[in-house]
């Protein structure tokens, strides 16, 4: 039965549980790891968090993300499990825009997860999926086992990585490699967000449609205007405004309960 068949849309986290629901629906169908529902579970506390809206700090980073994507020789957009549940059709929709290519990239590798993700990514419109199979037979430097492997032709030869959703070793393997990535990481405070060129601390399913808006309108800018941006841009400034509002917002928040404040 499909997730919104069994959520009222009056319910106030209507959104949050219909999301919820995919990823496990994802996780039923075999092409989002177990763990991947954990991730879900870590990401919706930070949303609960930042408070369920795109923040100025993740716009900011987004049009930092959208110039660099717009300015990369080699720009790939890697997929796992909870992207394709979650956004399949905005990964391919900014693929188109970039454009950019689309590799499926997984920490939990199995030939059926990868081919299910891009089965799934053809069916939203990707005309090539690179990161199945044999496809994938480059390796990250020091990393093991099958979290190392990628596309020979996408993120191995890539200059700009956009990771929706990655685990801090391989963020931080990516960037000794040279490579600028771009992470969207609803926790400020995960390795991944602390090891990225740039990170968009949001939710995916917010960020990617926002993603694509603004590769689009920033594609009427000149290459000298989209190096202004990108070079104006301090991702220590972005983690560090997102722990603020949090903070902020959490003062707030236990302000307005206090009966001491009455
Ligand atoms: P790291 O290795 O970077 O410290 P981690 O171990 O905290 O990562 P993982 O389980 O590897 O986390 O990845 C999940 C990350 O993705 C978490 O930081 C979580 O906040 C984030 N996340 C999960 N779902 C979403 C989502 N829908 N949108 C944005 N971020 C999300």
């Amino acid at each position: 039965m499909p997730a919104n068949a069994v959520i009222p849309p009056t319910h106030p986290r209507y959104r949050s549980l219909l999301e919820r629901e995919k990823v496990v629906e994802g996780a039923k169908e075999g092409y989002v790891a177990l763990q991947g529902l954990i991730a879900q579970g870590r990401g919706e506390c930070f949303d609960y968090l930042i408070g369920e809206e795109t923040q100025s700090f993740a716009m900011k980073a987004m049009e930092a993300a959208a110039a660099a994507l717009l300015l990369a020789k080699h720009p790939v957009i890697s997929v796992n499990g909870n992207v394709a549940a979650l956004t399949p059709r905005e990964v391919v929709q900014l693929a188109e825009a970039v454009p950019a290519l689309i590799e499926v990239n997984l920490f939990y590798r199995t030939r059926e997860r990868e081919e299910k993700i891009a089965e799934i990514l053809r069916r939203h419109g990707a005309v090539k999926v690179l990161g199945v199979g044999e496809d994938a037979s480059c390796t990250i430097p020091e990393l093991f086992s099958e979290r190392r492997r990628v596309s020979c032709e996408g993120i191995y030869k890539a200059d700009v990585v956009l990771v929706p959703l990655e685990d801090g070793d391989r963020t931080e393997a990516l960037r000794r490699m040279g490579k600028t990535v771009i992470a969207i990481d609803l926790n400020p405070l995960s390795r991944t967000a602390q090891a990225a060129s740039i990170t968009i601390v949001d939710n995916v399913t917010r960020a990617m449609p926002k993603l694509v808006e603004a590769v689009k309108a920033m594609k009427a800018l000149d290459r000298g205007q989209l190096a202004q941006i990108l070079e104006r841009y301090d991702n220590k400034k972005t983690l560090a405004d997102a722990l603020r509002h949090i903070l902020k917002r959490l003062e707030q928040l236990a302000n307005s309960l206090d009966p001491r404040n009455a």
